[in-house]
């Protein structure tokens, strides 16, 4: 069974041309799929449709075989990274990572918010800067304190928008790096919104191509760029 389908999916805003067009994709557990497309094509609505911060028109959407068409996002058990995750200056990175937990009031006993985040901050290496401050963290520490508020989640899939476009050329290739460890140790299933066809081709089992909101090709990043 695949982690994610999409059946159909589509999205309209008001009568015009549909932002998401009869969109179907079978996404395996654990795979990485990278989508693409120019702007304005249905990359951040199809996103926000699979977390649940956008209602779908028609079509169905499932995880795990089971319809979430009407579920809140609490209830889909995803993480979604945004493209400008900035962090609370005046919060540790241990609360900072620990702030998705916190908002689902007394869901998570404290043993349980602190097993999380240390988990979490093993897996990023952040164990030794779980009490200090946002700024006086580097660049990719701070990228990677907000990657532990994704992986704290313990989330079913991570949905990724962007996340790296308004880093500068060193800190995206490194953040690169970064995540493609984190996804060797989580194996965690992925859709990651990108234009740069480095991580398309270092990160993605599949890249999927969309296009005024119609998926045009879903292939591996090799065939799709390295054709003649
Ligand atoms: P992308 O992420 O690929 O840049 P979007 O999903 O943001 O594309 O947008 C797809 C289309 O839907 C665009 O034509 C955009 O103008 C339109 N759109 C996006 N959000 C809204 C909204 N909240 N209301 C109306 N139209 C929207
Ligand atoms: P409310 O009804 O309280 O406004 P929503 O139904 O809009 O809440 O969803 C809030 C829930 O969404 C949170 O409890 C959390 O589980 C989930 N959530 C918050 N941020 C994210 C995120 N970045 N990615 C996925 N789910 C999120």
């Amino acid at each position: 069974m695949a982690a994610i389908t999409l059946s159909h999916v589509v999205k309209k805003y008001g009568d015009g041309f549909p932002a998401v067009n009869d969109v179907s994709l079978d996404i395996d557990d654990g795979e990485f799929v990278i989508l693409v497309g120019p702007s304005g094509c249905g990359k951040s609505t199809l996103l926000r449709m699979v977390v649940g911060l956008e209602d779908i028109s028609d079509g169905e959407i499932s995880i795990d075989g089971d319809v979430v068409n009407d579920k809140a996002p609490r209830d889909r058990k995803l993480a979604m990274v945004f493209q400008n995750y900035a962090l609370y200056p005046h919060l540790s990175v241990f609360e900072n990572i620990a702030f998705p937990l916190r908002l689902e009031k007394g869901k998570y006993p404290e043993d349980e918010v602190r097993r999380r985040v240390e988990k979490a901050a093993e897996t990023l290496e952040l164990q030794e800067h779980l009490d200090r401050k946002p700024a006086n963290l580097s660049g990719g520490q701070r990228q990677r304190v907000a990657m532990g508020r994704a992986i704290v989640r313990e989330a079913r899939a991570f949905l990724f928008d962007e996340p790296l476009s308004n880093l500068d050329a060193k800190l995206r290739g490194q953040m690169r790096t970064e995540i493609a460890r984190m996804q060797r140790r989580l194996g965690t299933t992925t859709i990651y919104v990108t234009h740069d066809q480095t991580e398309a081709m270092t990160l993605g089992d599949r890249v999927a191509v969309l296009k005024k909101g119609v998926l045009q090709q879903v292939a591996s990043p090799r065939a799709l760029y390295e054709q003649p």
